[in-house]
């Protein structure tokens, strides 16, 4: 175990901590609400969210003096449910192959999570094909394939530069003839051409659609937590060149606290399947909306 980066909370803050009686109260005023909703801006929850957030607390308590401990129970639960509808497992189809299309720019974390996610499902009993689909990156290839023998999982290359869609296509027919339960397909993380990407999505969208006119079951955005509110604009930016299904937000083991997800959820209410909480292969954890509130308020 990685000792963990020391995590101040929130609320805390607001209260100051040192030669502070056991359990200090404050009034819940004007001025504490905007203290309050200045640290939540800072923690990434963004300015719409929380703003609602503080209303939210304020409503019906304003005047009243509260502790630190009674407030950090209000925001936690204000921050839970807002989590709690988004909070949902990769869904599970009986198709087989299951086609999961995993997407997000390039250091994201796409290749770990694909290994992570195909460690899981190996350990539920499902059989499961990668394709590494990155055909321009050679190194994103070698270190699909090292995921992949890592989970006991096969991985579908093609040579360097080559099409995508035909990789795809070769990938979809191989978890055919296996009757393989999934098929995981990494994809390109360019965002530095938009259009180039979007064809490129489209077209391996479109051929493993000849196979299967329900495929892609799934399609994964990896979102790094480290980013803060970049995240933000990565969903939209991907919500434009593919359908995105759900999220997986990597990295939340670092110093961030992800405070960006409550506004992703808050946003867009995307299903997050998944957190990244390290570099090892079983660092992968389902989320767990009430412990990541009570987390991130400290
Ligand atoms: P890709 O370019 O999107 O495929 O990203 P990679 O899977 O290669 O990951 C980029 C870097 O982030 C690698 O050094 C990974 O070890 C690291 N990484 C991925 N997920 C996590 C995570 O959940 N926590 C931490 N600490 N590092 C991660």
């Amino acid at each position: 175990q990685q000792p963990q980066p020391e995590r101040t909370g929130l609320v805390g803050r607001l209260f100051g901590r040192d030669n502070a009686p056991a359990e200090p109260r404050r009034e819940l005023d004007d001025a504490m609400l905007e203290e309050l909703e200045d640290m939540l801006i800072a923690a990434d929850l963004g300015v719409d969210t929380a703003l609602r957030v503080v209303s939210n607390i304020a409503e019906g308590r304003l005047g009243r003096k509260v502790s630190s401990s009674e407030l950090k129970g209000w925001l936690a639960a204000e921050i839970e449910r807002i989590m709690a509808p988004v909070a949902r497992p990769l869904p599970l189809y009986p198709k087989k192959p299951q086609v999961v299309l995993v997407v997000g720019v390039n250091g994201s974390g796409k290749t770990t999570t694909i290994g992570k996610l195909a460690s899981q499902f190996r350990a539920a009993g499902k059989s499961v094909v990668i394709a590494a689909g990155d055909t321009f990156r050679a190194a994103a290839v070698e270190q699909l394939q090292v995921w992949g023998d890592r989970a006991g999982v096969p991985v579908m290359k093609a040579a360097e530069g080559s099409d995508p869609a035909s990789l795809a296509y070769d990938a979809m027919t191989r978890a055919e003839a296996e009757s393989a339960d999934l098929l995981m397909i990494d994809t390109a993380g360019r965002l530095q051409n938009r259009a180039d990407l979007m064809e490129e999505l489209a077209k391996i969208v479109r051929v493993i659609r000849k196979k299967d006119p329900s495929a892609p079951h799934n399609t994964l955005l990896v979102l790094d937590a480290t980013t803060g509110q970049n995240a933000l604009s990565q969903v939209e930016t991907f919500r434009k060149l593919a359908d995105v299904s759900g999220l997986v937000m990597t990295k939340l083991d670092g110093t961030a606290r992800g405070g960006v997800l409550v506004a992703l959820a808050d946003k867009f209410g995307l299903p997050i399947h998944a957190i990244g909480v390290g570099e090892q292969i079983d660092d992968l954890d389902a989320f767990e909306p009430g412990d990541f509130a009570r987390a991130l308020v400290g």
